[in-house]
């Protein structure tokens, strides 16, 4: 944030407090965080000051003279507090980064994670140099991917459904944000699986399902398991149930030639793209890997075959 902005941010949110400035916080913050027992608790101290003025990382650190209003500062006292109590840093700054959004994010949705942002390049790239092209997004959580896909390629329609109330809001309120940037407004939809677009098709269907057994909850770290909903990151029949009913019903909702683009769980890649062959009717069934080499991605063209 430049002084500039900062100026502005003053403005908005009241006096300055006598000394207030962005390397004080950073390092009364940091002093709250340490104490706390957080490692590398100056790093994140100034991380969250950057992310609380909606600066860039390094902007505390540059500017550490820079005047914060009492409004900034209050807010990354709490979220300090938040951290302190053992939060996620997405929870603890009610922020998280995907792909080119900021999006506002709390208890009540999954923090996006960087691996799903090469789900939208999947799809942008299996749909380029086609028009009017309707897309699903089932399990929508924070918005992230729909807000990604609807502001990066000139889509006809984007539906977004989640079985959350919770997340909806928090989706509904980034599109809202976004609004400007999208170049397609977001339909967005409660309810389970496909109840909420009966009877309707579309050319892409893209998920991030929830896909850890739960079996497997005792070894997510605990930063996951305390702390965000378990309907976003579990599911049953080994983790594979969602993806499963995602994967028997798409065929009725997907036009021939469309794709569907799924987020999946490293060590049942083979197994979901077993189940997508295996129901017929897709083409071109491919398991992608995320960044870090591990398969993370199943992808499929509709064959045009009527179902
Ligand atoms: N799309 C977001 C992302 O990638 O960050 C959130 C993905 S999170 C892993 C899965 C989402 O699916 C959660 O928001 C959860 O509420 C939703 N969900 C779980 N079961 C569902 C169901 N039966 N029908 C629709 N959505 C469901
Ligand atoms: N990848 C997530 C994790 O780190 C799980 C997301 C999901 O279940 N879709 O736990």
């Amino acid at each position: 944030m430049s002084s500039s902005l900062a100026r502005q941010v003053n403005a908005a949110t009241g006096s300055v407090e006598p000394d207030a400035t962005a390397g004080r916080l950073v390092a009364e913050l940091a002093v709250r965080l340490e104490r706390a027992g957080i490692a590398a608790s100056r790093t994140e101290a100034r991380d969250l000051v950057a992310a609380v003025c909606e600066a860039p990382r390094f902007w505390p650190v540059l500017e550490p003279t820079a005047a914060l209003g009492e409004g900034v500062i209050l807010a990354a006292r709490i979220a300090a507090e938040r951290r302190a109590a053992g939060a996620p840093f997405a929870y603890a700054v009610q922020r998280a980064a995907f792909r080119h959004l900021t999006l506002a994010v709390d208890e009540r949705v999954l923090i996006p994670r960087p691996e799903t942002e090469m789900l939208v390049d999947h799809v942008l790239a299996m749909v380029r140099g086609r028009a009017d092209l309707h897309v699903l997004e089932i399990g929508t959580g924070s918005g992230a991917i729909a807000i990604a896909l609807a502001s990066e390629a000139n889509f006809g329609r984007v539906v977004a459904t989640d079985v959350s109330c919770g997340a909806l809001d928090v989706a509904r309120n980034n599109a809202a944000r976004y609004a400007r940037a999208l170049c397609t407004p977001i339909e967005f939809r409660v309810g389970s699986m496909f109840a909420p677009v009966r009877n309707e098709q579309f050319d892409v269907l893209a998920s991030n399902p929830p896909y850890i057994a739960f079996e497997e909850a005792p070894a997510l770290p605990r930063s996951v398991r305390d702390w965000e909903p378990a309907e976003a990151l579990m599911c049953g029949g080994d983790g594979l149930d969602i993806t499963r009913q995602l994967i028997d019903l798409a065929p009725h909702h997907v036009r021939a030639g469309g794709v569907l683009a799924i987020e999946v769980d490293e060590r049942r890649a083979e197994r979901v793209a077993r189940t997508v062959l295996d129901r017929g009717g897709w083409n071109a069934v491919r398991i992608h890997k995320d960044l870090a080499g591990r398969d993370r991605f199943v992808t499929a063209c509709r064959a045009n075959t009527s179902y």
